[in-house]
């Protein structure tokens, strides 16, 4: 097991569009959206969409066949597997609909790759409406950051993430995405982390204008094929370094265990437990 977590975002990074631009498109609902993208608020916009849906008679399956059709680079389903069998940790941090994510992956074959899905949750309810809730509450709680969308800071959820894997010993982060809300999550990564910015996106952009507040290393990508190579070979160097720490580590013990021929206390007391006990 590396000790490497990857966090992606979702859209127009694992999956080449975004997600609710494709059902507006493809579900009919272009019109309505641009009447009324400017006089609501961003964040109910996606759930006057799936009222009107439902108001057409549309079931949340065939939302979902909508959504399987939804254009998803193959070497990206490649890379994300990998990843998982290289025993990585992997998790989704995304501003889009549960629904929408979850049927995506799982179409792919790839949801079961991911240890944790954040974003906001979704339900079908007793209608059969597809109803959208917010990531965080931003009536009774609001996030208080003022580089991300009111309805999810993605750097609180980083940070939560750090937070929480940070028992089993020093982990590295990657994370992957291209938009002006990958910023925030970008800005919490540490020094020997990594920032995977889809290249001449919001997030890349910003990166290359303003570096020095960035502490991971940068690597840009800019289609599928990339983003395999430059996260698989990170990984892989990775792993390789880790492995050459475990093999100066047994060096050390294999001459120390010379060593315990002559001097056997003070060896157990440096490796108490590579060393069998005598009964
Ligand atoms: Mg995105
Ligand atoms: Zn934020």
């Amino acid at each position: 097991m590396v000790g490497i977590v990857v966090v992606f975002d979702f859209d127009r990074t694992i999956i080449d569009g975004d997600s609710n631009k494709w059902v507006v498109t493809e579900m009919g609902l272009t019109e309505l959206f641009q009447k009324v993208r400017h006089t609501i608020p961003w964040d109910s916009v996606m759930s006057r969409m799936m009222e009107e849906l439902h108001t057409k008679g549309k079931t949340a399956d065939e939302i979902a066949e909508c959504l399987k059709r939804a254009p998803l680079h193959p070497r990206i389903t490649a890379a994300i597997k990998s990843a998982h069998a290289l025993g990585c940790d992997l998790r989704i941090l995304s501003n889009g609909l549960q629904f929408f994510v979850e049927t995506i992956l799982k179409h792919h074959g790839i949801l079961g790759c991911f240890s944790e899905i954040n974003t906001n949750p979704t339900f079908v309810d007793e209608e059969g409406r597809l109803t959208i809730l917010p990531y965080h509450d931003f009536t009774s709680s609001p996030h208080g950051c003022n580089l991300c969308r009111s309805n999810m800071c993605k750097g609180l959820v980083i940070e939560r993430i750090q937070a929480s894997t940070s028992d089993n010993g020093k982990k590295r982060f990657f994370y992957l995405g291209d938009g002006n809300g990958d910023f925030c999550p970008s800005l919490k990564l540490k020094e020997g982390d990594h920032v995977m910015p889809r290249m001449n996106f919001p997030l890349w952009k910003r990166i290359c204008s303003s570096p020095t507040v960035i502490k991971a290393e940068v690597h840009a990508w800019s289609d599928g094929e990339e983003l395999e190579r430059v996260l698989l070979h990170l990984i892989n160097t990775i792993s390789v370094e880790e492995n050459n720490i475990d093999i100066s580590s047994t060096s050390q013990l294999n001459s120390s265990d010379c060593n315990s021929q002559t001097s056997p206390g003070s060896t157990n007391e440096a490796f108490p437990h590579t060393l069998p006990v005598p009964h």
